[in-house]
């Protein structure tokens, strides 16, 4: 790219999203500049914890399969360009009713995603809802996030026409002129904006985003169980609700328990004041793991991230020409990042 043909590319927000992006458009030729209210990396981001999980199959819609796929192509090439090790692929198992798995098991081989059928017996420290079997996804894993960051943001920090401003608050991002306001009263503008601030995102817009706050436990592995979390894989569907996720210890990490049913609506993204002892309860009843009573509490943490208020799912919207919003959602607003990194530097490219 000539310097005739690059652009100013400004990203506001330096979580997963924002330097992933800030990543392509530079290695695309551009000028970017990043503006960020926390340090960068800041451990408030949505995008600051030790493991994302990564999921290559969505069982009865290929197209996500297939994005997926090319997603897991991105963070590979990722870890060429920071020559960091990002990913773990020590697979992941989900629990589906049994009548379904045959179909399941097809479907990823059509896809091209290698999967194996597990039983209840070879996963048992994990608690299968009643009726159901595991399917294996091999090139499934966890993506070490902080890593992520760290190696993004030292990355950025190296490469001439990239600006990171960390400390710098925006105030107000204007879709009709492009003017990016900072806290002082500051003015950035750039040939194309990313608005990509996490659940603070709904801050600076308009659109219709629900903000959702979650607890996760953190727990010790008892001695005699080590070895079998040494192997083990992440683990989605668990519980007597099927809605709970294990991921294993490793790389430094703590064995890390989530579920959807103590995930909630939030009207503000500070839990100061919220007693997390009934989500925690809820989270230890559900049956995730079995045998929970030996593993021992490590932590507690809250998290939030916003979601499109209609369809509860991720949202990108151009709203104009310059213009991006990104809300990321729970569940894969990390490990989806590299595409719309790559959305928006192709785009950027096509405008200049
Ligand atoms: C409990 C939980 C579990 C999850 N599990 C998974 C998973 O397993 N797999 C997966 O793929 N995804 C998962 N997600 C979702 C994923 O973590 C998020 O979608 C993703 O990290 C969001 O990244 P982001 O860069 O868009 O936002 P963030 O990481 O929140 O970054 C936003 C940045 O913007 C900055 N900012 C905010 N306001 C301003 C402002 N006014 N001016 C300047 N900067 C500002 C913030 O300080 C922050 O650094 C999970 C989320 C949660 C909460």
């Amino acid at each position: 790219m000539t310097s005739n043909t690059a652009a100013h590319v400004v990203v506001v927000g330096a979580g997963v999203t924002g330097l992933l992006t800030a990543v392509a458009c530079a290695r695309a030729g551009h000028r970017v500049t990043v503006l960020e209210r926390g340090p960068v990396p800041n451990p408030d981001a949505t995008s600051y914890d030790q493991y994302r999980t990564f999921r290559a199959l969505l069982p009865g819609d290929p197209g996500g399969t297939a994005d997926r796929l090319a997603a897991l192509r991105h963070w590979q090439e990722l870890e060429t360009v920071f020559g960091a090790a990002l990913y773990r692929r020590i697979g992941t198992v989900t629990a589906w009713p049994e009548h379904r798995l045959a179909g399941i098991v097809a479907e990823a081989r059509r896809a091209g995603v290698a999967v194996q059928r597990l039983t209840a017996g070879q996963l048992p420290r994990l608690g299968l809802p009643p009726g159901t079997g595991a399917v294996l996804e091999r090139p499934s894993g966890v993506l070490l996030a902080d890593r992520v960051l760290r190696a993004a943001a030292r990355w950025l920090a190296m490469r001439p026409g990239v600006a990171l401003r960390p400390y710098c608050r925006v105030t107000a991002v204007l879709p009709d002129s492009g003017r990016i306001v900072l806290a002082g009263g500051e003015v950035v503008r750039g040939n194309a904006a990313l608005l990509c601030a996490g659940p603070w995102t709904r801050e600076l817009t308009d659109h219709q985003v629900t903000l959702y706050r979650q607890t996760i436990l953190y727990l010790r592995t008892p001695a005699p169980d080590a070895e079998w979390w040494q192997d083990a894989p992440a683990a989605g569907g668990l519980g007597r609700e099927g809605r709970g996720w294990v991921v294993p210890p490793g790389a430094g990490a703590l064995l890390k328990l989530s579920s959807d049913t103590v995930c909630r609506p939030a009207e503000h993204t500070d839990s100061t004041g919220e007693d997390q002892q009934p989500y925690v309860d809820r989270l230890v009843d559900e049956g995730v793991l079995l045998g929970q009573g030996r593993y021992p509490p490590a932590a507690v943490r809250v998290c939030h991230y916003t979601a499109d208020a209609a369809t509860g799912g991720p949202l990108l919207d151009r709203v104009t020409p310059g213009l991006w919003v990104r809300a990321a959602c729970g569940g894969s607003g990390f490990s989806t990042a590299p595409l719309v990194a790559e959305r928006i530097a192709t785009a950027v490219k096509e405008a200049a």
